[in-house]
């Protein structure tokens, strides 16, 4: 397909207000889309060049394509940024001017495929070292006076990361079923393949290439990471052992980095909990790995803490995010060890383990494990007993750790599920809710009186309904910021204001600016009660609201980089919070 068919599509696309019209008009495009064209057309809607695990990001920055312009446009480059500072949006900028020029003089175009320009833009980010910024400038402004404006608006927002047509991964996913079967039916076989893959691009490539069999059929693969099981909650000990139906495993739950291990031979790759690939964070598990673990081919789970060997004690939080960096690792090997305590086992030379026992996967990763000193399986026991589960928790929880997971010891692992086969537990706080929410921003309010010198004033926050697919708000938060705080979300959110509520977001409310739902911060509040004015979980009219919410940051952390706005909390964990709450408050 040419590119300026695609952008026609994205045209189409950035003027829906619904979600099946979307689905609709996206359907469309991926019908006229060839088994070669499919998976780059897949990177491209989503705005990424690559999944976050292949670490190909559009490394283009505004000064580079404010430049390209200037060249080839042939002005002044005062202007573009004039013009740019007025809409926010280069990609518009660009299209405009162009357009007044080609009314003057015609202008010879290339007819870009799809397929070239991804090509481009790849040879453009991958750019690198001395001399790259005139070359990725030269490569730019050739592409721009050889496509047409609207090809150029959407080229340039691309590049820039700020394509946002608003749809997320389950919303493709969907297009995908109605393309290849006519209706919805397969899309539960498409979601577990993404499941296992985290690779939208290569889920689309297989269907096209080799129907939906291969779909049902596909296997994990060393180097693609599989997407995490999560945890759901409970807040008393009788209700985990309830829910468990009797005997389970009950975990320590470490507060550290979550890292999928991948090793073929003498290979190891880490991604994190996000599908980043991390590996490069982790030198001293790499080679624990490779000298202290003899299969072949292997992929498990842990998380990798702060933890001094010689007194056997954990660390807190803030030690190990020292270990988040990207210079000087090796003297922080020193100064902050890590210790891995692994938790699961998903595929081993050859075979699939996602659908064996807790307890089989278990057993064999600790046989794995035998020679390891810096890698060890969770410290775990397993009881039917409330007082022992109580002890239990009790214990970790005086060790510096954050609580329990409880596992399902029959059960399979639930890749990018939340499921009750795992319930995690922390330490409650007495007069707030037991645990912290994750909460999407998805607009803004101006600051007033003594905020005014500040344009940050609060915060529309919303959780995510996987159900269909939308963000629904659940908490205005407009206190509590510190100065640096607003300075950090005013610079941050700026970049990402919208003219119009994004299609996937369901509000009663009207923020002074929308924002692309792209940012998750950690949320505490008194209670959750029942209100008109929010729409999460909304019956009758009548949705989810927050007590008394206020934000959970520290220094380094204010967002939740590890965090997509899809792995917010939910709407579903929400009403079932509701329903605890209800349950301890008659028990206390
Ligand atoms: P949280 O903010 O509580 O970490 P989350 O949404 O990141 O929540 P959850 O599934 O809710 O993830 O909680 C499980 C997380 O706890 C996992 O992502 C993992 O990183 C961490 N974890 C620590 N110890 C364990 C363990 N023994 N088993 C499973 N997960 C563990």
């Amino acid at each position: 397909m040419k590119f300026e068919e695609l952008t026609e599509y994205f045209d189409k696309l950035e003027k829906v207000s619904s979600r099946l019209t979307m689905i609709d008009i996206l359907t469309e495009l991926l019908k006229k889309i060839s088994p070669d064209e499919i998976a780059k057309t897949i990177y491209i809607s989503q705005g990424v060049l690559a999944p976050p695990f292949m670490n190909l990001k559009l490394g283009i920055a505004d000064k580079i394509i404010e430049d390209a312009i200037a060249n080839s446009i042939n002005i002044p480059k005062q202007q573009i940024e004039q013009i740019y500072r007025k809409t926010g949006d280069l990609g518009l900028a660009a299209k405009q001017i162009l357009e007044e020029r080609s009314k003057l003089q015609t202008i010879n175009k290339n007819e870009y495929s799809i397929l070239d320009i991804y090509k481009i833009m790849i040879k453009i980010s991958s750019t690198s070292g001395k001399g790259s910024k005139d070359i990725k400038i030269k490569l730019f402004s050739n592409l721009i006076s050889s496509s047409t404006p609207r090809e150029v608006k959407y080229i340039i927002r691309y590049a820039l990361g700020q394509l946002r047509l608003g749809f997320g991964d389950y919303t493709i996913l969907e297009a995908l079923s109605v393309v290849s079967t006519g209706n919805r039916q397969f899309k539960l076989e498409l979601e577990h393949a993404y499941n296992i893959c985290s690779d939208l691009g290569y889920v689309g490539e297989i269907l096209y290439k080799k129907g939906i069999n291969a779909i049902k059929n596909m296997q994990v693969t060393l180097f693609k990471p599989i997407r995490p099981a999560l945890a759901e909650r409970e807040v008393t000990f009788h209700q985990i052992i309830e829910r468990m139906k009797g005997k389970c495993a009950v975990e320590q739950k470490y507060d550290g980095f979550r890292c999928q291990i991948h090793k073929k031979n003498n290979i190891v790759k880490i991604f994190s909990r996000n599908l980043d690939e991390t590996t490069h964070m982790f030198p001293d598990i790499v080679k624990e790995v490779i000298n202290s673990i003899n299969e072949n081919e292997i992929i498990f789970e842990g998380e990798a803490i702060a933890f001094n060997e010689v007194t056997q004690e954990f660390l807190p939080f803030q030690e190990t995010i020292q270990r988040k960096r990207v210079y000087n690792i090796i003297d922080k090997i020193k100064e902050v060890p890590l210790h891995l305590f692994a938790f699961d086992l998903m595929y081993l030379n050859g075979v699939t383990y996602l659908n064996v026992e807790y307890e089989k996967r278990r057993e064999i990763l600790e046989k794995i494990l035998k020679n390891s000193k810096l890698i060890s399986p969770s410290k775990r026991i397993i009881t039917g007993s409330e007082n022992e589960l109580e002890t239990f928790f009790e214990e970790s929880i005086e060790n510096g750790l954050e609580g329990i997971v409880a596992k399902n010891l029959k059960s399979n692992y639930t890749a990018g599920a939340r499921k009750f086969t795992w319930i995690k537990m922390k330490r409650s706080y007495k007069g707030e809710l037991s645990d912290s929410l994750d909460l999407v921003i998805i607009g803004y309010f101006l600051g007033k009186g003594s905020r005014a010198e500040f344009k940050f004033g609060g915060l529309l926050c919303a959780v995510y309904n996987k159900k269909n697919d939308m963000f629904e708000t659940i908490s205005k938060i407009g206190t509590g910021f510190n100065e640096k705080e607003m300075i950090k979300f005013q610079s941050l959110l700026d970049r990402i204001k919208l003219k119009n509520k994004p299609v996937r977001v369901d509000s009663v409310i009207v923020p002074d600016f929308w924002v692309e739902p792209k940012y998750v911060i950690t949320v505490r509040a008194d209670e959750i009660t029942k209100s008109p004015t929010h729409t999460c979980g909304k019956k009758d009219n009548i949705g989810y609201a927050l007590r008394f919410p206020r934000l959970v940051s520290s220094e380094e952390k204010i967002i939740r980089n590890d965090k997509n706005a899809e792995d917010a909390t939910t709407t579903e964990e929400i009403i079932e919070m509701f329903k605890q709450q209800k349950l301890s408050k008659i028990s206390e």
